[in-house]
């Protein structure tokens, strides 16, 4: 590790500083973190090897403190929120990833397909709720065509003509290019024509080839992922992007993952103004899996990965504590971890509780705004691309998140 601790009782080194960023230094030197400390006052940019110091070291509530400096700084108390739901339209995958606990092959118990007309009246069971925005994901199933995706979008775009329809992970865009035998630009264009807004950010996993040859071989590579994000953002389409953690991966692994994204936000920033709204550190959870013998991450390594990636995601706005995965304790506490965002109301997330997670599957927009008042933040609705819509009040705010 190159990083160098400064000596005890060194002063931050800048005229411009608060007595709160002194006693932040002083707290992250004596963690051994002064350098570190330097660049986040300064809003200067972390290295790969500043990465490995904040992931290897064992004071966790300093590295906590610097990102919750950044988060501060960035969006002061402000914890975004949406009214959405989940609409899973088939669980059967060809692809096998060991940690997937959703996946199902046919004839295999619980295996299930919706049609585009089942999907639609998951929408209109939903009308007379609030909600702004649906989160369309599956299985990779080859035998679905091009038409299936089309129809599927329109289905539900005609249940809820404004409905925000963020769909389609970018595993399931490669598999929907090679159904439509046709360039990814053409593609992503019928997709928009046919409702699709925005696309979410899973499938990334971790983007290291050795751990996908060891736990995920038949899914596509990070190589491939990044080229199909970078294809989505210059279609115009905003996206997410996670990483899968607490599994086999090293830090190392996640360090050099991060940066990746932190590469693609640069690339979108320059040609477009940044098409990345949101990371989402998504925990491994073990059950029902061929890992099932791993341990998943603990709730103190969760709020690591908010930390260190609000550190390091220098260049991407938000960063979410999905509180589907950490539990609600722990995402309101990754609140002062980094986290300004804890994803929405979800209704009927199916994915993760087969994997054992044990949060509702919905919450009621009530309950969010007070575990987020709860935390000491102030709760704020927004739409899918960070327009703020209502205060936790239900006051209209109309405002760039
Ligand atoms: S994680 Fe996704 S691609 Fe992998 S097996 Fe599960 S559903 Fe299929």
């Amino acid at each position: 590790m190159t990083t160098e601790a400064l000596p005890p009782g060194a002063a931050f080194s800048t005229a411009a500083h608060t007595s709160a960023e002194q006693r932040l230094f002083t707290q992250a030197n004596g963690a051994g973190l002064g350098d570190i400390a330097q660049k986040v006052l300064r809003n200067e940019r972390l290295t790969y090897d500043d990465g490995l110091a904040l992931y290897e070291n064992a004071d966790l509530f300093a590295v906590g403190a610097l990102a919750n400096h950044v988060r501060e700084r960035l969006h002061g108390d402000a914890t975004y929120f949406n009214v959405n739901q989940h609409v899973n339209y088939t669980n059967l995958c060809n692809r096998l990833c060991k940690f997937c606990a959703f996946q199902r092959l046919p004839g295999q118990e619980g295996a299930y397909l919706m049609t585009p007309e089942d999907a639609a009246q998951k929408i209109t069971e939903q009308l007379d709720q609030p909600v702004t925005e649906v989160h369309v994901v599956g299985g990779v199933w080859p035998k679905l065509d091009y038409d299936y995706y089309l129809n599927l979008l329109r289905a539900i775009k005609t249940a809820r003509p404004d409905i925000h329809i963020k769909g389609f992970t970018m595993v399931e865009l490669d598999e929907i290019v090679k159904q439509a035998k046709k360039p990814i630009a053409e593609v992503l264009f019928d997709l928009k024509e046919a409702g699709l807004d925005s696309c979410p950010g899973g499938g990334a996993e971790v983007f290291s080839e050795s751990v996908r040859q060891a736990t995920y071989p038949h899914k596509m590579p990070g190589t491939r992922w990044i080229e199909t994000a970078s294809a989505v953002h210059e279609a115009g389409l905003y996206s997410n992007c996670t990483m899968l953690h607490g599994h086999v991966e090293t830090p190392a692994d996640r360090v050099d993952h991060l940066i990746k994204l932190r590469e693609l936000q640069d690339r979108s920033l320059a040609k477009d103004g940044g098409h990345l709204q949101a990371y989402i550190p998504l925990s491994f959870h073990p059950d029902n899996s061929e890992m099932a013998h791993i341990e998943g991450p603990t709730a103190l390594d969760e709020l690591r990965e908010i930390a260190v990636a609000r550190l390091l995601l220098d260049n991407i706005p938000h960063i979410k504590a999905y509180w589907i995965l950490m539990d609600i304790p722990t995402a309101q506490t990754a609140l002062s971890f980094g986290a300004n965002d804890v994803d929405g109301t979800v209704v009927e997330e199916k994915i993760y509780h087969e994997a054992g997670a044990t949060t509702p599957q919905e919450v009621q927009r009530e309950e969010l705004v007070r575990w987020i008042e709860d935390a000491g933040r102030v709760a704020i609705e927004r739409n899918t691309t960070y327009t703020a819509i209502g205060d936790s009040k239900g006051r209209f705010v109309d405002a760039e998140c």
